[in-house]
């Protein structure tokens, strides 16, 4: 509709407007005018109900009113991320000039603007935006012909990496990564529908043109400043592809100024343990069923103290390796952590690490400032000490050479700390930044400044006397600059003779009547000069520094990196010594042996609340090396799944390198970890569960190989009792038989306890209980052995049944127990059993008559929606009703 408008009634500005809106129909335009932001049209009604702002207008286009709504540009930041996080993306339209230049062109010239950035959810850098630890992945996904490849960046921190990925692999690799923003072709779009609509993540669909492998290669030799990629490594087609995409879309998101990137990485999926994405919900790993943090095995083992630190061990969580030589590194430098006492000394140096990485990659997309310099310098320091600290030192070999990482940035170091203030301001706008006897001429222009501030001092004494006006001030704002000032009492005697020789009257206010004079003025044009100059100085010195830093960016990507690694050793190793936790044996055998495993989500959760978690022993090589599958029976709330989840969690923490909850562990690589839940544990997902369950279970029997860890809890439970029973025996027997995986089986299925006999590599065990006083008591204790009932009817209890039903079911159950024994058929026992008669059942008292009033009016208190002055005057309404 913008071009059919009549010209003459379109204001220059309006048709700026629209011809930058043309270019992003998919955006929010945000517009700069001045210290705002402003949005027309429907951006500003789509905006200003997401924001949950004023909704005005401006001005007329083809006679209808422009609604418009606008944000200060200061406090833009936070919009941004509430748009985003509604589905939004926003084009950040600048001013690229300022006013009076636009007028020299003309009176009725509009300031030239662009659009400097695109705004979407992988692409952010500020720290107010992002969340310090964890990475904000940008993810292309590419095909070509029938091949696969996974590209993905943190541009927060230069991260990049790519990989061939298999189809049915996608949704595994894309829940490893969890990226924030995927890119994909139209095509792939349509035929990975499903997968992707499971993701969480922002999808953005590109133009086949994007993700061309050829123009891919001319693209990242530029992005890269080199000949040829081969340097890099050799790269398939596919990866070419989502390589070239994730580079032409962070051309386009930041409009030719390329964030920082590190050489693309290669990773090879056989050196990961792979974990699918049903698995990762289900064990809990980064994320918690609540789909937070909190609550998460990451959570639970996090204590790393810097930001770079925790996202490494984000990374580690999230893809343990299942190569021995890499995990034996890295279990010997937490090893290192548990045992030298240069450790703790390290740890305290590290506190004081601030984020490298991200400072990087706002100096060199041009959107950081002196505090980033001063990060960087910061963060050097603490390198060289720590590497001071160990010299010497006898140091594992990760973290020796994790050591030579730390060193060799003297020069910057010694050139930041010459130049930089201790705390810098945020922005170089206002300068105040660069330290005193670093530039002499800085020196120079700023004592002139600061002089002139202390002449001036001296001048009101002088007029002071001169006019005999005791109170009369000099004073500063930003319309007339420095101006003498009276009270309106002394203007007759200021305005005439001889004193209005001197003082030249400016204004006349209500109380007050302001003059300058030729002195006055003079000085006040050298001050503003030398603080002019003081300005362009530093401003000319902070272009010199950011690019001495992004001169060395390489080498600080390697020194941030070394710190992580320290980070993440002594945070592992500190983690093991605070709980007690052991260093397992992993080799390349197929052994699983743990004693004494615990949980630790579930154990902290215990102890905040003082009480104490059982550890348990797992064994699933019982025959040397044949494959072995534990079938765990037991009631509900016995502790099956947390023993189930424990021993996963031991075998992935091992893999990635850290100490393991038990008393001691021995696992053979494991190549894949599969973990399922029964359907009815799976209602929040709102599907056909049934039917998730079995998809979920035919990909582990299609997939699991000889060195999977496979952990299935209940399954066959969401359907009909017989059926369920036979899906869950003919997995059981499939995985020992064909997959001849490792295995723990949960079942409430007594009748599976007889698979053992037949198949040698099965063996039962089942969680201990007593019967006391015809309640049951949690052990919690696993052991050999089937169970001997499950204990329904008592758990049932527990949970508050009313007394009638239970003491029904237990009439039923015994009954239907003894027709087994006795094989009648249940059709017979259910038309024998007499008949449910309440009134024959003791009636149940009622405690009280119903709840009182106070109660009442308690039960109805929503504390959460209360302000402190509702909640107050809740408690006095209470108190009057006593
Ligand atoms: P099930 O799968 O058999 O129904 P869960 O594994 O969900 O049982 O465990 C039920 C509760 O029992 C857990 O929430 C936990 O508080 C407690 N629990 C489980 N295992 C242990 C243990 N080894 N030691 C102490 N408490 C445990």
């Amino acid at each position: 509709s913008a071009n059919k408008g009549n010209k003459s009634t379109v204001t220059p500005m309006m048709a700026q407007y629209l011809e930058i809106k043309s270019g992003y129909p998919d955006a929010l335009l945000f517009y700069r005018m001045g210290d705002f932001y402003e949005l027309f049209f429907d951006d500003a009604v789509a905006a200003s109900e997401a924001l949950d702002i004023a909704l005005t207008k401006r001005g007329k286009h083809e006679g209808e009113e422009i609604p418009m709504c606008g944000v200060p540009h200061h406090a833009a930041e936070g919009y941004f991320l509430t748009l985003i996080r509604k589905g939004f993306r926003v084009a950040v339209g600048e001013q690229m000039e300022k006013p009076e230049e636009a007028k020299k062109r003309g009176a009725k010239s509009v300031v030239r603007r662009e659009v400097v950035r695109l705004v979407t959810p992988g692409t952010l850098t500020e720290d107010t935006l992002l969340e310090a630890r964890r990475h904000n992945y940008l993810a292309a996904l590419g095909k070509v012909r029938d091949e696969w490849a996974l590209a993905w960046a943190d541009i927060s921190t230069g991260a990049f990496h790519v990989m061939p990925v298999g189809q049915s692999r996608i949704g595994a690799e894309l829940a490893r990564l969890a990226p924030s923003e995927l890119l994909t072709s139209e095509t792939v779009d349509e035929e990975l529908r499903e997968v992707l609509a499971d993701l969480g993540a922002e999808v953005t669909v590109l133009g086949n043109a994007s993700f061309d492998s050829s123009a891919a290669e001319n693209r990242l030799c530029g992005v890269f400043q080199v000949q040829t990629l081969s340097g890099f490594g050799s790269f398939t087609r596919a990866e070419l592809s989502a390589m070239g995409a994730l580079a032409d879309y962070l051309n386009i998101t930041q409009k030719g100024r390329m964030p920082m990137l590190c050489p693309p990485r290669q990773e090879a999926v056989s050196r990961l343990m792979s974990i699918d994405a049903a698995t990762r919900r289900n064990l809990e790993l980064t994320r918690s069923m609540q789909g937070g943090r909190a609550g998460s095995l990451l959570a639970v083992i996090d204590m790393t103290v810097t930001a770079a630190g925790a996202r490494l061990l984000e990374r580690r969580l999230s893809s343990p390796s299942r190569e021995v030589d890499v995990i034996y590194g890295r279990l010997e430098a937490v090893q290192w952590g548990t045992e030298a006492v240069a450790a703790d000394g390290v740890r305290e140096a590290l506190r004081r690490v601030p984020d490298l990485d991200r400072a990087l990659s706002r100096l060199s997309l041009d959107r950081g400032g002196p505090r980033d310099l001063a990060s960087i310098r910061n963060g050097i320091e603490q390198a060289e000490a720590i590497a001071t600290r160990l010299d010497g030192v006898e140091l594992p070999d990760l973290l020796a050479g994790s050591l030579k990482g730390l060193r060799g940035q003297n020069d910057l170091l010694v050139q930041l700390e010459a130049a930089l203030v201790a705390e810098p301001p945020m922005l170089a706008r206002d300068g105040g930044f660069i330290a005193t006897e670093f530039n002499l001429d800085l020196d120079e222009a700023r004592r002139l400044r600061d002089q002139g501030r202390g002449v001036i001092a001296g001048m009101q004494v002088e007029y002071a006397e001169l006019s005999g006006i005791t109170s009369l001030k000099i004073k500063h704002n930003n319309v007339l600059g420095y101006f003498i000032e009276t009270t309106a009492l002394h203007a007759d005697k200021m305005l005439s003779p001889p004193l209005n020789e001197t003082f030249i009257h400016r204004q006349t206010t209500a109380n007050q009547v302001r003059f300058t004079t030729v002195a006055l003025s003079d000085l006040e044009t050298r001050i503003l000069s030398a603080g002019a100059d003081a300005l362009t100085i530093e401003k000319q010195l902070y272009e010199t520094l950011k690019a001495a830093v992004l001169d060395q960016a390489p080498a600080l990507s390697e020194l941030a990196l070394a710190l992580a690694e320290f980070d993440l050793s002594v945070g592992l190793a500190e983690l093991a010594r605070q709980r007690d936790w052991c260093k397992p044996k992993v080799d390349d055998s197929r052994a699983f042996h743990i004693e004494g495993g615990r949980h630790p989500v579930v154990e902290a959760a215990l102890k905040s609340s003082g009480e104490v978690f059982i550890a348990n022993d797992c064994s699933l090589s019982a025959n040397g090396d044949a494959a072995s599958v534990t079938l765990l029976t037991g009631p509900n709330m016995a502790g099956k799944s947390t023993y189930l989840r424990q021993n996963a969690l031991i075998a992935l923490l091992a893999q990635m390198g850290s100490y393991v909850p038990a008393r001691s562990a021995h696992i053979g690589v494991v190549s894949q970890v599969f973990s399922r839940v029964g359907a009815s544990d799976d209602l929040a997902r709102g599907r056909s569960t049934f039917m998730v369950e079995m998809v979920e279970t035919a990909a582990i029997l299609n997939q699991a190989d000889d060195r999977a860890l496979v952990i299935l809890d209940e399954i066959g439970r969401g359907t009909a009792t017989y059926d369920g029973l036979s899906i869950a025996w003919a997995t059981l027997e499939h995985l020992h038989e064909v997959n001849r995986v490792r295995g723990l089986f949960a079942t409430h299925y007594h009748e599976m306890t007889a698979l053992s006999a037949k198949l040698d590599g099965v063996k039962n065990a089942t969680v201990a209980v007593k019967e006391w006083e015809g309640e049951v008591i949690f052990l919690h204790e696993v052991r050999d052995g089937a169970a001997d009932r499950s204990y329904g009817v008592q758990v049932a209890q527990l949970a508050g049944l009313p007394k009638t039903v239970i003491k029904r079911a237990r009439t039923v159950l015994d009954a239907l127990e003894a027709g087994e024994r006795d094989r009648t058929s249940p059709k017979a026992l259910i038309d024998d059993l007499p008949l449910f008669a309440i009134a024959a059942l003791p009636e149940p008292v009622p405690a009280k008559s119903g709840p009182s009033e106070v109660e009442g009016k308690i039960a109805n208190l929503a504390p959460d929606e209360m302000t402190p002055r509702e909640a107050l005057q809740a408690i006095y309404d209470l108190k009057a009703l006593l």
